[in-house]
């Protein structure tokens, strides 16, 4: 008498990650990341960006950044030194911080409420792109620069490296929208700019008009969608 034999149960999950894997070599696309990508929002509090230059005539000769703290992304940090940044009618921001590392360009990222406070009439704009947006003057310890153009409001955006790009099927200059979910202060943030670079990690960056709105700190959830 022979006993039968069962054959061992399939691992439905098993099968049906065969299957998938088989239909995506057919179409020669690569596998989507199993994993959402670990998803940062952090608020950026009104700053500089400094050029080298700039920065020595505000500090001195051959001064060099020292950092206060690190940010998220690899090799950038908020700095020890701050300025003071005096708008029309002799109306000051002081303790604007600086970022480093020193860039090409100096430039100034304000929130609405600060512009406002300050008498500037500013617009939105990706970081960089600093064409027509209106100045000020910069006061250092060593001295004082005037800035011809360069204050502007950031532009909310996200940073994506190649696997964020894949996962959530955008590319450069998409927009895309933002849901924080913190009750009873939820906000969909829409016009969200995807800025793709090989070497950042996933994080998105708004300011702190737009933190307050939706009272990030105290957020459970954020998503980011199409
Ligand atoms: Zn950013």
């Amino acid at each position: 008498m022979s006993a039968a034999v069962a054959p061992p149960p399939l691992d439905r999950k098993f099968v049906e990650s065969l299957v998938r894997e088989s239909l995506y070599r057919q179409i020669g696309r690569p596998l989507p990341a199993k994993e959402p990508p670990l998803l940062v929002v952090n608020s950026s509090a009104r700053h500089m960006h400094v050029s080298q230059k700039d920065l020595e005539v505000l500090f001195g000769p051959g001064y060099q950044l020292k950092v206060h703290k690190w940010l998220y992304q690899e090799g950038f940090f908020a700095a020890e030194e701050t300025v003071t940044l005096i708008g029309p009618r002799r109306r000051i921001i002081p303790n604007l911080r600086i970022l480093g590392p020193c860039r090409n360009l100096t430039q100034i990222e304000l929130a609405y409420t600060d512009a406002i406070q300050l008498g500037l009439d500013i617009p939105t704009r990706l970081s960089g792109d600093i064409e027509g947006t209106p100045g000020a003057y910069v006061m250092g310890p060593a001295g004082m620069i005037e800035l011809k153009q360069g204050v502007i409001r950031a532009a909310r955006h996200v940073h994506m490296g190649p696997a964020d790009i894949e996962y959530y099927g955008v590319k450069n200059g998409d927009r895309m929208k933002l849901r924080v979910v913190s009750p009873p202060n939820t906000v969909v943030f829409e016009d969200v700019i995807v800025r793709y670079d090989p070497n950042v990690r996933l994080e998105v960056h708004i300011d702190t008009d737009e933190a307050n709105a939706c009272n990030l700190s105290q957020a459970i959830k954020v998503e980011l969608f199409r």
